[in-house]
């Protein structure tokens, strides 16, 4: 035998979970040399791998599996957030009194750049105890004198007095028609006055935001605590700056941050189109193609349900105006989004929360004849909601656009829905996952961690408890009968979510030529009780071949 046979590292257990095409499941082993994975089998097949220099590990019973894939998350938002957001978020504060006395004993340290910023949650409105927003009063009393801003999630936001008059925002204030989030509003009292609350405006007003080696900490940091010690290996990107993306492949390159990185470019929010086309221009990659690349365009196609901004097939009835929501783009600048960057070697991503967000997009795909069989389009959110379940998945097929839904959104927004869209249209289609897994679709999960997300979010356990209990914030079980497996659940956070990557031939997988990217669980998920599978933990996580996280 040949020395170069000879594998690194060995890794023995009686559980390992491949996912891989033969469903293998049992006692074996898996072997690493460089960063690759060159072996899978039966233990007595492994001695041709072993040589004098090769570390072989016997975890006993524990799981060993790959590495968690999270293909829809906002890394650098969230490290921003981290790093310079006081968290205000239920349930850290229960009610406005709470929140306001937070950022008042906030105010002599948390500055920055003279703003007080803070983290809400999405549906702030209706998760706190006064079930409503602060008024803008209320905001006012954590200071007059200082610019406070509350991002209440991804489509809300709330500033104070001083923070409008920063903003040059009062009663004649006409805000732009559209934000890089979707359509902007000022929300105003029966006098026409602002009343401190705005509806996908973040983008477009001027709060401080974090910069340079302050980023770079802030990402490396929110890595290993929200990713790496969870045992997430690999993660789709949604971009938020250049200098994000390349304090990330800095990181990677000096080997501090064991994450690969597959971006989608936020246009127009991190560049405009043809800056995105051409992004070897403004992005100057510092880490290899293995751990940092650009997959596709990001682009808003609705808004938020939060916002009842959503554009759907039914009527909103919670608003004294029934509405259905807004699109943001026109079917024309779908397409023409989507063949530019096709044009490009990208695939597009396209945020669309409502169902008929979700049909315009494919109608615009099908229209440019492109063979459904190599789309590389992908619906951010599809299978949250779908009222008409056979008439969207319908649409998604003949497009060939993969749906990538947050199981993580059923804890937080699975209450709503009857809320915004009355008992009955509201109770069709939500998270129909056990019935999409029936159907043939390829059901990933991703955490779309951001700010308004719950604090858990991007804990892969957290993502498969929704999938597999269902169980809301107020408690309720929503569509038992849509429940999945635990075994389905790993998938959906593996093999499934580098499929939607678009990187299942490296990712997702015990295989051999894989990258060597793979976890130990302290126990098996599969033979615990549901609620367990919240705090189960991550042992010990290899990424590309190297121990990078051992559990004390
Ligand atoms: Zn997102």
């Amino acid at each position: 035998m040949k020395n170069d046979m000879h594998a690194d590292t060995v890794i023995l257990s009686k559980k390992l979970v491949a996912m891989d095409a033969r469903g293998w499941d049992g006692p074996g082993y898996v072997a690493i040399k460089g960063n690759r994975i060159v072996g899978v089998g039966h233990q007595d097949e492994m001695q041709a791998m072993v040589g004098p220099a090769t570390v072989v590990t016997d975890v006993g019973d524990r799981v060993v599996m790959p590495g968690f894939v999270d293909p829809h998350i906002h890394l650098e938002a969230i490290s921003m957030i981290n790093h310079t957001y006081v968290d205000v978020r239920v349930p850290i504060c229960k009610s406005i009194k709470e929140m306001i006395q937070t950022l008042r004993a906030a105010i002599p340290t948390r500055l920055f750049d003279g703003w007080l910023l803070a983290q809400g949650n999405t549906f702030y409105d209706q998760k706190l105890e006064e079930k409503r927003y602060p008024t803008l009063a209320e905001l006012d009393e954590i200071s007059r004198d200082i610019p406070v801003l509350v991002q209440a999630g991804g489509h809300i936001t709330l500033l104070n007095s001083k923070a409008m008059e920063i903003a040059g925002i009062d009663r004649n204030y006409v805000p732009p028609e559209f934000s890089v989030a979707g359509k902007c509003v000022v929300v105003r009292d029966a006098n026409g006055d602002p009343t401190g609350q705005f509806q996908e405006m973040e983008a477009v007003l001027p709060f401080p935001r974090v910069k340079g080696d302050l980023l770079k900490t802030a990402i490396r940091e929110t890595t290993k605590k929200y990713l790496t010690e969870y045992g997430v290996t690999s993660i789709g990107e949604i971009s938020e700056t250049t200098k994000g993306l390349e304090a990330m492949s800095e990181l990677q390159r000096d080997g501090e941050m064991p994450l690969r990185v597959a971006t989608y470019l936020w246009v127009p929010g991190t560049m405009t189109l043809d800056e995105a086309c051409n992004w070897q221009q403004h992005i100057k990659p510092q880490s290899d193609s293995e751990w940092f690349n650009v997959e596709g365009v990001k682009i808003f196609t609705d808004g938020g349900f939060s916002s009842a901004n959503a554009a759907m097939s039914i009527q909103y009835r919670h608003r004294e105006q029934a509405s259905m929501g807004e699109m943001a783009m026109s079917k024309e600048e779908i397409k023409h989004t989507y063949l530019s960057a096709r044009a490009s070697g990208l695939g597009l991503a396209c945020h669309a929360v409502g169902d008929k967000a979700q049909e315009a997009i494919c109608e615009a795909v099908i229209e440019t004849g492109v063979s459904p069989a190599n789309a590389r389009l992908r619906i951010e959110h599809g299978g949250i909601f779908l009222p008409d379940y056979a008439r969207t998945t319908g649409m998604w097929k003949a497009a060939g656009a993969k749906p990538c839904p947050q199981p993580t959104f059923l804890f937080g927004l699975g209450d709503f829905f009857t809320y915004f869209f009355g008992k009955v249209d509201g109770a069709r289609g939500r998270f129909p996952f056990k019935q999409m897994w029936d159907d043939g679709w390829t059901v990933s999960g991703s955490s779309d961690a951001y700010g308004g997300a719950d604090p858990r979010a991007s804990n892969p356990f957290f993502g498969i408890w929704c999938s597999v209990k269902r169980e809301t914030l107020y408690g309720e079980i929503i569509d038992p009968e849509q429940r999945v497996s635990v075994a389905q659940g790993l998938k959906m956070y593996t093999i499934a979510a580098a499929t939607i990557l678009g990187h299942d031939d490296v990712k997702g997988s015990l295989e051999v030529g894989k990258f060597a990217d793979i976890i130990v669980l302290e126990k098996d998920p599969r033979e615990e009780e549901m609620d367990e599978l919240l705090k189960i933990k991550v042992d010990h996580v290899f990424v590309a071949g190297k121990l990078v996280h051992s559990r004390a």
